[in-house]
């Protein structure tokens, strides 16, 4: 920080308070983590200062053999930990992931064969008149994703990102009753809808998806499966995701982020069967810029760690944690979606407090507790204000806190939320953003989180 601070004192300063407030709050973002000291180290050196474009031993830029030896390091992880044939861990997130997985099932599906009935090898040997309708059958396309408020992610083409514009979207929900997938559905969707790309994969789900199935279902309409493993990559990597509820050996292409549970640094990566392989590969330059080779060589790191048997024990935990923290809400009269967790998160309505998700959220961050509102399924409050807060255990459980901790995590939240009132606004209704803490109530619980 010294050095920082010689040349700009305000990031000196804002790098130590950040880290005050992570270690002094409670951390409970289902999508965030400590990435260890090495992980960290090892993105800040010189690596950040190469160009490498295009791929391992084969670049468009010479002096590229260390971030051969990175790059080809990580991706050997990849593929060793998840089982997978194929690794490309040039993303730069997970939102680049996805655009990296879905021009790769374009290319294989829509370009290749476009090229092959037109006799070109290349997309430049195309005629005009064979050019125009490749590009306009490419915007032509389909996908099915899961809703929004059922948990899905916004990449998964809804209109405010880029792959709502892409594709032509539609998405299935969850049962209303039980607040799970309800996979007789998703297969009448997609037998109605036949989208192109069938994605499996969530923000906000606190359940498990049964990937044999969703194959199935894209087999059966002759859809690519893809599944966004994002939020739950430690989950798979710590083998606590098996069998049917493993995404790799069902799905034709997994992206990932390598930040969340999977604790490397801030990053995607793309897994894939090898007859995606090459498409995948033109990830850079086709919506990549050049490769972060100081993150790719902390994705090699934090690879490494997740196949070291500890990484286990961490993931089993991030889940008997979840549970704890999910029982210990219920127990105080908690209303969760769904009713519980299999994974490594905690979907909370606070509606049954009488409060709005952006209310909850500020009342326990006043606290000591970061967490981040949610919509909840056919949530009233829409996706600003919302009904809900996510709660996620894989940084806590980092840090070491187990189930007893959780009980007593609950307990504050709980506290909290039950010591906080919606405002009133100037025309006499509740304020869905303003609200009042008991008075010492939130100085209280926070000492009691810091001392966690
Ligand atoms: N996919 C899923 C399922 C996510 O939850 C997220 C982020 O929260 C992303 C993709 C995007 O990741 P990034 O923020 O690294 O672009």
């Amino acid at each position: 920080l010294d050095v920082i601070r010689t040349v700009e004192p305000r990031v000196a300063d804002a790098i130590g308070s950040e880290i005050a407030d992570q270690r002094d709050s409670l951390k409970l973002i289902a999508s965030e983590n400590y990435a260890s000291p090495a992980v960290l180290l090892t993105m800040g050196n010189w690596f950040s200062d190469k160009y490498a474009e295009g791929t391992v031993g084969r670049r468009f830029y010479a002096g590229c053999r260390n971030v051969d030896t990175v790059e080809a390091l990580a991706a050997e992880h990849a593929r060793e930990l998840f089982g997978a044939d194929h690794a490309y861990v040039q993303p730069h997130s997970g939102i680049d992931a996805n655009l990296v997985a879905f021009w790769a099932v374009l290319a294989q599906r829509v370009e290749s064969p476009a090229l092959q009935s037109a006799g070109a090898k290349h997309v430049n040997d195309l005629s005009e008149d064979d050019w125009a309708r490749l590009r306009r059958s490419l915007g032509d396309q389909r996908m099915l994703g899961m809703a929004l408020d059922a948990g899905g992610h916004l990449t998964h083409g809804f209109r405010p990102n880029i792959s709502g514009k892409m594709f032509e979207q539609r998405s299935y929900g969850t049962d209303p009753e039980t607040g799970r997938i309800d996979y007789e559905a998703v297969r009448a969707a997609a037998r109605e809808f036949r989208p192109l790309i069938l994605i499996a994969g969530y923000s906000a789900y606190p359940r498990l998806v049964n990937f044999r199935v969703m194959r199935e279902i894209a087999d059966e309409v002759g859809a690519t499966l893809m599944v966004d493993m994002a939020h739950f990559a430690g989950l798979v990597a710590g083998k606590v995701l098996t069998g049917e509820y493993d995404p790799v050996p069902y799905a034709n292409i997994v992206t990932t982020t390598t930040h969340k549970s999977l604790r490397g640094p801030r990053g995607g990566m793309v897994l894939c069967d090898n007859e995606l392989a090459e498409h995948v590969d033109r990830g850079c330059p086709m919506v990549l810029g050049g490769p972060l080779p100081h993150v790719m060589a902390a994705k090699a790191v934090a690879l490494a760690e997740a196949r070291q048997p500890g990484f286990r024990d961490y993931a089993q935990h991030i889940v008997e944690n979840a549970n704890a923290l999910a029982e210990g809400l219920g127990r105080r009269g908690g209303r969760l979606v769904t009713g519980g967790t299999d994974n490594h998160l905690v979907l909370l309505d606070v509606s049954g407090y009488g409060l709005t998700g952006r209310q909850a959220e500020s009342a326990l961050l006043d606290a000591g507790i970061v967490t981040n509102r949610n919509a909840v399924p056919q949530d009233p409050n829409g996706a600003w204000y919302t009904s809900g807060v996510r709660l996620g255990t894989p940084a806590l459980t980092t840090r070491g806190l187990g189930v007893p901790e959780m009980d007593e995590v609950a307990d504050l939240i709980d506290s909290v939320l039950r010591g906080t009132t919606p405002s009133v606004t100037s025309s006499g209704k509740a304020s869905k953003a303003q609200y009042t803490v008991e008075d010492g109530l939130a100085a209280r619980t926070a000492e009691r989180a810091a001392d966690l």
